[in-house]
């Protein structure tokens, strides 16, 4: 049975990207009668208060999402990543990095683009006093050491993706020096703790997936199937983003319902050739991943 989720981080209002991945993913799910899962992504506490995490619950019940079972709240998983954490450790995998934020990007430019910025290797080789020391002055994160090894997989989207984990990634982290875990090892730790075998996200996560497939392995868990979906772009072709305040919920919902907003991603994804009112249980005999373009969506005007 193909199991899916949504993984929204509340830190801030749902965003038009945010349901057009929601309604695939829940799409996909309901189309294959499978089962559906809810996760708040809130493991950075400081940046997704409750109010939010709530708020974001309450749009995606107004949207007409359901789901399976309770929602996981990431700030309640610490000891399963503690627990991951500390068998990578025990396996000699991870070492403490000291290095500042300043000290890692120190020219961060805008001209970064999207490419990550890989991780120079500076305390892979601290001797122990050197640790103990430097632990005295500043508590340190922890990465997880890489192989120089390509790790590929078949995107049911993208198509064929290959990273080589030394020279593309580097040495992640997956605890930050103030205590709070990572991206990485919080999502892979979920996934496979709830059995989900489908993940379906936004394509700006793609070059996040081999470093996910290979903790997953570490772990000892199978690589669920991966769908990176396009991203919206604006009627005239620009990306949209966070910052684009009047595409969040709390401004449509001023001038849209559910229906209204459902029918314009439908639209926009290709599952309808125009623009008109629709529930998400309307689209499930439409669906099928075959429709989807891989390439930037382009909003219709509305
Ligand atoms: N929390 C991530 C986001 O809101 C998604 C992570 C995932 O789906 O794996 O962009």
């Amino acid at each position: 049975m193909v199991t899916g989720r949504f993984a929204p981080t509340p830190s801030g209002r749902l965003h038009l990207g945010n349901m057009l991945c929601a309604m695939l993913a829940w799409l996909s799910v309901r189309s294959q009668n499978g089962r559906f899962l809810l996760r708040i992504e809130d493991v950075d506490r400081p940046r997704c208060p409750d109010r939010l995490a709530e708020q974001c619950i309450r749009d995606l019940q107004w949207l007409g999402f359901d789901w399976d079972e309770a929602p996981v709240y990431q700030h309640e998983r610490t000891a399963a990543y503690e627990e991951a954490l500390q068998r990578l450790t025990a396996a000699g995998l991870t070492y403490p990095c000291f290095c500042t934020r300043a000290e890692l990007h120190p020219e961060q430019a805008p001209n970064l683009g999207d490419t990550q910025a890989v991780y120079p290797g500076t305390c892979a080789r601290l001797t122990p006093a050197e640790i103990a020391l430097r632990s005295r002055q500043r508590s340190p994160a922890i990465r997880l050491r890489v192989p120089d090894r390509t790790v590929a997989f078949t995107d049911r989207l993208q198509g064929r993706v290959e990273e080589n984990l030394a020279r593309d990634c580097g040495d992640f982290v997956l605890r930050r020096s103030d205590g709070l875990f990572g991206y990485q090892l919080a999502v892979v730790a979920d996934d496979a703790a709830s059995g989900v075998n489908e993940v379906v996200r936004g394509r700006d996560i793609l070059s996040a997936t081999p470093r996910q497939i290979y903790l997953l392995e570490l772990l000892g868990h199978p690589a669920p199937a991966y769908v990176h979906i396009p991203l919206l772009t604006d009627p005239l072709g620009r990306r949209l983003a966070k910052r684009d305040r009047d595409l969040d919920l709390d401004a449509l919902a001023r001038r849209m319902g559910p229906r209204e907003i459902i029918g314009l991603l439908a639209c926009a994804c290709g599952l309808r050739d125009r623009v008109a009112p629709a529930s998400l249980e309307e689209l499930v005999p439409d669906f099928s991943w075959a429709r989807i373009p891989a390439e930037d969506l382009r909003l219709p005007a509305f």
